[in-house]
């Protein structure tokens, strides 16, 4: 394991030092182990899978490989997934180990030091968290004072990644996740536009329905259909375009992914 990385690392569980072996780091207070693999730290329970090399996540964007490759801040990279490049000031955190992972954990519980980043990056990563203002509190907890976060996080957005697709957020949600820290700009990055939200909403309807037993037909229904004609009929000036049955009696597990909301029923369990 790095050597840097090992001065920084700490336990997840009771945030006190860890005793480093070739195979193993075990918490000197809690004596919690975990095991190493392939020099990657594993700071999680359950199975940990091995992504391909050849796997490449979605490009960062101009900005953030500018600060990466810049270097001057320590940059913690949640959920950085399969990285093109490796910069040294950046230590990517993943659910699971790929090409350029160096510690597996779990971002409610970072295995980090208090207040050692600079920054951290959190991209499509907080909508496929449980528990989103805990993974906030600890990226607060993590960073240095006046240290920066920069998030993306999912609003309009087809189910994505089952059952790991948590939450949703509107601005006031996300800001409310963030609320211990002092908010400098919450707004729609570009690769967030209605023309991406259009196009993902869309292309998860397409795929929810060529999934379902539909007739080629209905397909050609709803993949012939005006975006002007759906509007006019929320609005009321017109009558639903003919597509709205065949969306409207989709299977549930194809609804699921792309409805507006659900209906929960609950009852109090006998204790
Ligand atoms: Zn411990």
């Amino acid at each position: 394991m790095d050597a840097r990385l090992a001065r920084i690392i700490f336990c997840p569980d009771c945030q006190c030092e860890l005793a480093g072996a070739t195979d193993h780091l075990q918490c000197t207070n809690c004596t919690r182990i975990f095991r190493i693999e392939s020099g990657v730290p594993i700071f999680r329970d359950g199975p940990v899978q091995t992504i391909p090399p050849e796997h490449r996540s979605n490009a960062l964007g101009a900005e953030f490989e500018e600060l990466l490759r810049d270097g001057s801040d320590l940059i913690l990279h949640i959920g950085a997934g399969a990285t093109s490049r490796k910069y040294p000031n950046c230590v990517e955190l993943e659910y699971n180990v790929f090409a350029n992972t160096d510690v597996v954990g779990d971002a409610h519980a970072l295995p980090f030091r208090d207040g050692i980043f600079d920054r951290v990056f959190a991209f499509n990563v907080f909508e496929h968290l449980a528990q989103p203002a805990k993974a906030a509190a600890e990226i607060w907890r993590v960073l240095k004072p006046a240290g920066a976060v920069t998030v993306h996080s999912a609003f309009l957005q087809p189910l994505h990644e089952a059952p790991h697709h948590f939450f949703n957020a509107t601005e006031f949600g996300l800001r409310e996740w963030f609320d211990q820290f002092e908010i400098e700009q919450c707004r729609v990055s570009g690769n967030f536009g209605p023309g991406m939200m259009l196009g993902f909403l869309l292309s998860g309807i397409m795929s929810a329905v060529a999934q379902s037993d539909v007739s080629k037909e209905a397909l050609a229904a709803i993949s012939d259909s005006k975006i002007g004609e759906w509007a006019g009929f929320w609005a009321g000036t017109q009558p639903p375009p003919p597509a709205f049955g065949v969306l409207q009696s989709l299977p549930q597990s194809a609804q699921a992914k792309v409805a507006a909301g659900f209906e929960l029923i609950g009852r109090k369990r006998p204790k």
